[in-house]
């Protein structure tokens, strides 16, 4: 039988379509590992300080000096977590990375648009805990 070097094989593989499973990886993590902007990526400094008023970025900081961010689900695309603050009680804040950008939500605001403290808060610790630069 002929012995067809790896590169080659694999050269021909892909030119023939052929599908190569990932079976041990969570489509996720799949998303992550072809380089898909991830929630940490999209949520930015510079994106949550424009979406954020100053304000709003400043009580972020505060929940976080505080540590009043839990996370209940931290994956790259998606991040959810309670954002508890004396004055407040708890809200639960979800950030997710979308082929058309960054979405957010909290149960704190009736307006979606808004970018609040607990979206801020859930931001910054986000920055801490993904890793690799950014
Ligand atoms: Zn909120």
């Amino acid at each position: 039988m002929e012995s067809i070097p790896i590169k080659e094989r694999f050269r021909t593989e892909r030119s023939g379509g052929l599908v190569i499973g990932f079976s041990g990886i969570d489509s996720e993590k799949m998303l992550h590992f072809i380089h898909m902007n991830s929630v940490a990526d999209l949520a930015n400094e510079e994106t949550v300080k424009a979406l954020a008023t100053p304000s709003d970025f400043l009580h972020g900081q505060e929940i976080v000096d505080i540590h009043g961010v839990e996370f209940t689900e931290f994956t790259p695309m998606k991040v959810t977590a309670f954002v508890e603050t004396p004055a407040t009680g708890r809200r639960t804040s979800v950030l997710e990375a979308t082929p058309t950008g960054l979405k957010w939500h909290c149960t704190c605001a009736s307006n979606r648009a808004r970018f609040c403290k607990h979206l801020v808060a859930t931001a910054l610790e986000t920055w801490k805990k993904a890793p690799g630069p950014r």
